[in-house]
């Protein structure tokens, strides 16, 4: 991997944050950087209007998640396309959905591309969780309520069983309890269940709990609920993948507030 070629190479590469999917939460970097490109190489859950208002005619545009048509784009084929399309001097721009930096495996190609001799420029995105939560109004930390906040995956890398389960929800339930912690859990829909059972374990069953879909775009919707009816009210709302649940007391209140599912975007 280390050619000493690649120090020629007249190209770039930008690694782009695209926000949660409302287009007018890009940042002036991001439009910058997408206006700028020659090659886009494009991820699952961005916008599509984010590239029919910035991409410069004739762009390149890769699409390398499922909406393709197939399976998502193996890592190292993408990996393979930038270091290639950065030798042939190209100006590549990776955009990832929210922020490259936050589950987004940004961090593998930004070293794979270094190993490459490339260096990489990344520019942030707001994160699905940070845009979820402020769709509802409500703050990720409010001094009466967390003194700090959890980005963690509820993805299991190797299978949704407690066994492989590399996360200890029961450890990190103790100390949200105990340091008043607000957790935004990623890609937690699918292991809901597994979840919500090793988070008792540490948390109050009444613990509110909202699960906000789509976060940012006009078809958004959300359930407010509480810990112990977490996989129910999911189940109820039919509320399925992209989606954060955000588990925490700054949450109280808002099931009294009673906003509808489809409650518009309160920030965002
Ligand atoms: N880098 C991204 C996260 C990629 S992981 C970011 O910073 O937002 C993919 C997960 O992000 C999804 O499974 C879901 O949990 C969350 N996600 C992404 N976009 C979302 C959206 N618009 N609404 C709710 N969740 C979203």
């Amino acid at each position: 991997m280390n050619s000493p070629i690649s120090s020629f190479a007249a190209g770039s590469c930008t690694l782009v944050g695209a926000g949660p999917g409302d287009p007018e939460l890009l940042t002036l970097k991001a439009v910058k950087a997408i206006q700028a490109a020659t090659v886009l190489l494009v991820d699952d859950l961005v916008s599509e209007s984010i590239l029919a208002s910035h991409a410069r005619p004739g762009a390149r545009i890769v699409y390398v998640g499922k909406r393709g048509g197939c399976k998502s784009t193996p890592q190292a084929f993408i990996e393979r396309l930038m270091i290639t399309a950065v030798r042939e001097g190209e100006t590549v721009v990776r955009l990832k959905g929210g922020d490259p930096f936050i589950f987004g495996r940004g961090g593998e190609e930004v070293e794979h591309l270094r190993e490459a001799g490339i260096e990489c420029t990344v520019v942030n995105g707001i994160t699905a969780g940070l845009a979820a939560v402020t769709s509802l109004g409500v703050p990720l930390t409010h001094r009466d309520h967390a003194q700090g906040v959890v980005f963690v995956t509820g993805h299991a890398k190797t299978g949704a069983g407690a066994a492989e389960d590399p996360t200890d929800w029961r450890a990190l339930a103790a100390t949200a309890h105990s340091a008043r912690l607000t957790l935004v859990i990623y890609m937690g829909v699918a292991g809901a269940g597994h979840i919500e059972r090793e988070l008792l374990h540490g948390l109050p069953g009444d613990t509110p709990v909202a699960v906000v879909q789509h976060a940012s775009l006009p078809h958004q919707r959300h359930v407010a609920t509480t810990l112990e009816r977490l996989q129910a009210g999911i189940a109820e709302a039919g509320i399925a993948s992209p989606a954060v649940i955000v588990v925490g007391d700054v949450l109280r209140g808002l099931a009294a507030a009673a906003l509808p599912a489809d409650a518009g975007r309160f920030g965002t």
